[in-house]
């Protein structure tokens, strides 16, 4: 069986390493766009940035190891086209056959026009590339747009660097959508105590380089003048391939709950699947442990394994001294009750969301021993012992 792997992200790699470690042993091709071997995407807007991790301890793996396990890797390779009828997928004039395919080419930044036409110093982060760019204009002053994770890193990035770092957010709070207020208060507080000039209620109107310098033009009337402006609204799935093939999509390649596309021998996985998850509904998670979880997922179902992916999604922040680790999904409908217990203040915190008496979700911030009593939580009734701060997490 012939396998091809289009994305050479996180979900490709790791569902690369999956075939070989169940023993398959028919041929592998990974072909990624990038002109680098598949790294850890995290590391871009915090260790890289801050100096703490060398650019090449990013990489999965060193180019040896494709040798070794005997995976043909295609860097610098974008994949124009799929033929799903023969099974091929499109290299330039060159049809490479698979026998299974996945699809994990990963997402995009989401774009803010008016600041592409600009003519201003406009940056996105998303590839090693973008990163090592940015890593050396930290030290000025850097306006972020979007208060989401990635603009939030790259805030504290800037500050430890001895940057200004101005961060303007539509909403009323940052990671408000992800958060909700109790957490995002938090989130703000915390960046404000580290000089960041956080500006909520507040959208770019106008960016103007005319004159030999940037204006930024705010919707509550102030300007600004950076070195540059970094955009951070969030991402959209890079299905590309999936919507010129003909496969079934919807925001992302659409995947049942084995990850197989509606092309029984293609597979998406990673930032570019919406899944039917069967336990959440129909879902698009962009996190790194998705990533690699439904990379290996595809990789075992391709072989022959008849298990739904049903992980609970989780992801990860750090910023400044201050980490998190969030297990769970709230959905669309949101929750009607949450409960946080610790202490806000010294910011060591748990937290459930809760919809009709069933925990969602769960977050803790600085109290690393509570990631797994959290994760047992998910999915199960509340009871008043988890809505008491008095009972210790681990004592429930
Ligand atoms: P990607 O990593 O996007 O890889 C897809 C690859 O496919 C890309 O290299 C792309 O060039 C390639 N490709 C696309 N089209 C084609 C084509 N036609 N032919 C060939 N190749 C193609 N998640 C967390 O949980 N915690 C974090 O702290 C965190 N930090 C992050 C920080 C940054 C700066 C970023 C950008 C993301 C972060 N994430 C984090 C999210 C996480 O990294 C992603 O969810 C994960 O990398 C997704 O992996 P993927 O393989 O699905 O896609």
């Amino acid at each position: 069986m012939k396998v091809v792997v289009v994305g050479g992200g996180l979900a490709g790699i790791s569902a690369v390493e999956e075939l070989r470690t169940q023993g398959h042993t028919g041929d592998i091709t990974l072909i990624g766009a990038e002109p680098h071997p598949p790294y850890e995407r995290p590391p871009l807007s915090k260790g890289l940035l801050l100096g703490s991790a060398e650019p090449d301890s990013v990489f999965v793996h060193d180019a040896t190891w494709y040798d070794e396990q005997q995976v043909e890797l295609l860097t610098g390779t974008a994949v124009a086209g799929i033929d799903l009828d023969t099974g091929h997928v499109l290299i330039g004039d060159r049809r490479l056959p698979y026998d299974r395919l996945l699809l994990a080419t990963g997402a995009t930044p989401r774009h803010l026009p008016l600041a592409d036409r600009s003519g201003a110093d406009v940056r996105y982060l998303r590839t090693l590339d973008d990163a090592l760019a940015l890593g050396d204009r930290l030290t000025e002053h850097v306006l972020i747009v979007g208060a989401g994770w990635i603009g939030l890193e790259v805030a504290a990035a800037v500050r430890a660097a001895g940057g200004t770092a101005t961060v303007v957010e539509a909403t009323s709070l940052p990671l408000g959508n992800a958060l909700g207020p109790e957490l995002g208060g938090l989130f703000a507080d915390l960046h404000r105590e580290h000089g960041v000039d956080l500006r909520l209620r507040t959208a770019v109107d106008a960016i103007d380089d005319s004159r030999g310098r940037t204006t930024v033009r705010l919707s509550d009337g102030h300007e600004l003048s950076p070195d540059l402006v970094l955009v951070a609204i969030g991402a959209v799935p890079d299905d590309r391939l999936a919507v010129t093939a003909g496969l079934v999509h919807d925001h992302g390649v659409l995947v049942n709950g084995w990850l197989r596309a509606s092309d029984p021998h293609v597979f998406a996985a990673g930032d570019v699947a919406t899944h039917d998850h069967p336990l959440l509904g129909r879902i698009r998670v962009e996190h790194w442990d998705n990533a690699i979880h439904q990379g290996r997922h595809a990789a075992r179902t391709m072989l022959g394994d008849d298990e739904p992916y049903d992980r609970q999604p989780y992801f990860f922040t750090d910023q400044y001294d201050l980490g998190m680790e969030h297990v769970g999904h709230v959905g669309p409908e949101g929750y009607d009750e949450v409960v946080v217990r610790g202490d806000l203040a010294s910011r060591v915190t748990t937290t459930f969301w809760i919809r009709k008496g069933r925990v969602l979700a769960g977050m803790h911030t600085n109290d690393w021993d509570a990631i797994e009593p959290i994760r047992a939580w998910v999915g199960r009734e509340a009871t008043d012992e988890l809505r008491d701060p008095a009972v210790p997490l681990a004592e429930l």
